[in-house]
């Protein structure tokens, strides 16, 4: 779980969140949505130890993420996957040298043993091990946000950040994004949260949608709750240009 209270944000004057309170259940699939600007990107990198909020307080997977010692932080690193919107993955590495590159820094197993783990999780996401001996420039973008999907799953995370996993991807690429994050979360009860402006995902895939406004998450629930709910900020995510 996800626990925040009272976080504030700021980049000199300007305020971008504001005694923000979120609580992410674990095992749910939750998704964040939110203007541009509105401070998405800034509150992942807060909770997954990029960034230090001004003040308040985060709690992920029952750790306090303040004045966390260095030991503390690097053994909960390794209990989330990050998928980042680029991709991030090392243009000079294969892919099968990428997915196994949290193995190779953290679990002290041999490398043929990580290799095979890595055709693994190259498998769980829907790729051949054959790809495996590709670059990332070789991939098409569907193939490319399923490599970074199973370099996120390397170390078996208990929690999985996606920073817009659809965006770039035509509709059936999409799709067979949104299957394969409900497929995880339905294997192994992962707890998954997901920046997106994809309103297909947050219509299939989202148990709950947190709308970020105003420094704050002003609406909270379901899809089909938040159609009906009568905030502005809310409304606008829904009626608005996009
Ligand atoms: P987008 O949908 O465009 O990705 P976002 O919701 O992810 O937007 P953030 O990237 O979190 O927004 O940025 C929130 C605000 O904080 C923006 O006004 C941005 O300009 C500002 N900001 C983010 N990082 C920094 C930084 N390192 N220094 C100064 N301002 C920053
Ligand atoms: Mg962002």
């Amino acid at each position: 779980a996800i626990e925040i209270s009272q976080l504030t944000t700021r980049f000199g004057k300007h305020v971008v969140h504001a005694d923000l309170d979120l609580l992410v259940h674990q095992g749910e699939i939750f998704a964040l949505v939110g203007g541009s600007g509105s401070g998405k990107s800034t509150l992942l990198r807060e909770i997954i130890l990029l960034q230090q909020p001004a003040s308040g307080s985060i709690k992920v997977l029952g750790v306090d993420l303040e004045n966390i010692s260095d030991t503390a932080a690097l053994a909960l690193r390794q209990r989330w996957g990050v998928m980042f919107q680029s991709g991030g993955l090392f243009g000079s590495l294969t892919i099968r040298e990428n997915v196994g590159l949290p193995l190779r820094e953290h679990s002290g197993l041999a490398d043929p043993l990580i290799d095979e783990i890595a055709d693994w999780k190259l498998a769980m996401t829907g790729l051949e091990p054959s790809v495996g001996a590709q670059y990332p420039s070789e991939l098409s973008g569907g193939m490319m946000k399923r490599a970074s999907l199973a370099r996120a799953l390397a170390l078996d995370p208990e929690l999985l950040f996606l920073d817009e996993p659809t965006s770039g991807l035509d509709p059936e690429s999409a799709e067979e994004i949104d299957q394969l994050i409900k497929k995880l979360r339905d294997l192994f009860g992962l707890g998954i949260v997901i920046i997106t402006h994809d309103l297909d995902l947050l219509w299939q895939v989202a148990d709950r949608v947190g709308v970020l406004a105003d420094g704050k998450v002003q609406g909270l629930g379901s899809m089909a709750e938040l159609a009906h709910l009568d905030h502005p900020a809310v409304r606008k995510f829904f009626d608005g240009p996009r």
